[in-house]
């Protein structure tokens, strides 16, 4: 990892008060580096051999999570992807569209979906997380 990447990483966890582990680092600065969503097993595979273990790793996301640093993106097969949020709101993620054809995940950034309103009183809608589907530009038959 790059030196820019790892100061920046290091700027974001003190920015929220988090101690600057090894572990923390590297997940955080891939993050920013591939800038898209991934799995912990992708995370693990990517950092290679000086992957912390699967626990640590799990537990790192999960500081980034309550933190506010990282969402869980999309759910593909049972499985989070998790990514930086900063391109978020504190009410919605940006949405995430899948191709049915070849199950690539794209990030919609910069779209923003009209909250859902409460259909009866009682339901507070906190946080919105909207998943697409359809085809690919790759795969879409008509183009
Ligand atoms: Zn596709
Ligand atoms: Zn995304």
């Amino acid at each position: 990892m790059g030196t820019a990447l790892k100061r920046k990483a290091k700027k974001l966890l003190s920015s929220v008060k988090l101690r600057r582990t090894n572990p923390r680092v590297a997940v955080l600065g891939l993050l920013l580096a591939v800038d898209k969503p991934l799995t912990q097993d992708q995370i693990s595979t990517r950092l290679g051999r000086n992957a912390p273990d699967k626990v640590t790793i799990y537990r790192t996301l999960e500081s980034f999570v309550r933190a506010g640093l990282v969402h869980r993106a999309f759910l593909q097969e049972r499985v989070w992807h998790f990514e930086l949020a900063d391109d978020c709101t504190e009410q919605q993620c940006h949405p995430h569209f899948t191709c049915t054809s070849c199950g690539d995940t794209h990030c919609f950034t910069g779209v923003t979906m009209p909250m859902a309103r409460s259909p009866e009183k009682g339901f507070v809608i906190g946080h919105q997380r909207v998943q697409l589907e359809g085809f690919c530009p790759k795969c879409n038959p008509n183009l």
